[in-house]
């Protein structure tokens, strides 16, 4: 007897009735398929994770058992998976959770961060995360753009579940379709205002989806500037030019977090006024992360984060001119 089954941990049992569980998930899916012409696949979940940190474990086991079979065909094949037992409604909404939520754990210790989200956004709009420090804003736009992994729940950006894709392919997911401004701004120091909009445009895996960056420069209101080095900028001017940047690939979302935080009021709304525009003219979606209420009034939509949820959904019909909205 060489291994005996008494060596065989309760864990690794059901690590193996999971891989058995995704090995008949994958045949019952066979008769599932195609739905308005995408591939749908419905994973049930196991039932019978533990509780605690240990479940946790056995999840994300689940969780990467699930990314290795499935990611390729999410990102390049279109295909739908879920793990929810739902169908989302990806003709209408460019983005769509289901019961996310994202732990982190230290030991045997499990610290919540985001406790069980669902949203649906539709294409095109302007929409804003607000909510108090530490609430997790971003956290959660950092799984909605790819940049972190949810524990658990299904992230569906695009028609692609953020949540099945390994690293590489989440990094392929971010050059196509999405576009970043940090509070700060990160630009390279040695290149110009135009060499590192051109950055951003070389970063697009879709040649010919970007858009000129001289119009962009034009949109952004600094063609003058257009060969200025970073030092040789205001901080307000730097945040228009990593605007430009994340532009110049033409993003289908445009993620911004705290991007006036680090500007005084002029700047501060110069910056707005141009996403607002740029989701105008472009017809991009905007995401914008904030703390701050007055700078919710220019979104038609709006995400209030307390604690971990999603406290409310506002929708506004009359978005606020950023030239009007209180600052203080
Ligand atoms: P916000 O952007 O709203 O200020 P965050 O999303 O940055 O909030 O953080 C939300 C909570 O998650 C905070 O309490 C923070 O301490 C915690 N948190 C964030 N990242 C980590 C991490 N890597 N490990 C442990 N806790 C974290
Ligand atoms: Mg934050």
């Amino acid at each position: 007897m060489a291994k005996s089954k008494t060596n065989e941990t309760v864990v690794e049992k059901q690590h193996a009735k999971v891989a058995k569980e995704v090995q008949q998930a994958t045949k019952a899916m066979e008769s599932e398929k195609t739905l308005g012409g995408r591939e749908y696949i419905i994973i049930p979940k196991p039932a019978d994770f533990e509780k605690g940190v240990k479940g946790l474990k056995q999840k994300q086991k689940f969780q990467k058992q699930l990314t290795a079979k499935y990611s390729k065909d999410i990102l390049e094949k279109g295909y739908v998976v879920t793990t929810e037992n739902y169908k989302p409604n990806l003709d209408k909404h460019i983005i769509e959770l289901k019961d996310v939520r994202k732990s982190y754990i230290t030991g045997d210790l499990e610290t919540p961060v985001l406790k069980g989200i669902d949203v649906q956004l539709d294409k095109g709009d302007f929409i804003v995360i607000l909510g108090p420090s530490g609430s997790g804003k971003t956290t959660f736009l950092n799984i909605i753009s790819g940049l972190d992994k949810a524990t658990e729940g299904d992230v569906f950006i695009l028609g692609s579940n953020l949540t099945l894709l390994k690293d590489s392919h989440l990094t392929k997911f971010r050059r196509r379709t999405v576009g970043f401004v940090f509070q700060q701004y990160n630009l390279l120091t040695n290149l110009t205002a135009k060499e590192n909009a051109e950055v951003g445009e070389n970063l697009a895996s879709v040649k010919g989806k970007g858009m000129p960056i001289d119009e962009i420069f034009e949109t952004i209101g600094m063609k003058e500037q257009m060969h200025k080095y970073p030092h040789q900028m205001s901080g307000g001017q730097q945040q228009r030019v990593s605007i430009a940047r994340a532009l110049a690939k033409n993003p289908d979302i445009l993620f911004a977090d705290e991007p006036t935080g680090a500007l005084d009021e002029e700047m501060g709304r110069k910056v707005l006024e141009i996403l607002v525009k740029v989701n105008r003219e472009y017809k991009t979606t905007v995401i914008v992360v904030t703390h701050n209420p007055n700078i919710a009034k220019i979104a038609n939509t709006v995400i209030h984060i307390r604690n971990g949820v999603i406290d409310k959904l506002e929708h506004n019909a009359h978005p606020a001119d950023p030239k009007t909205i209180d600052w203080s």
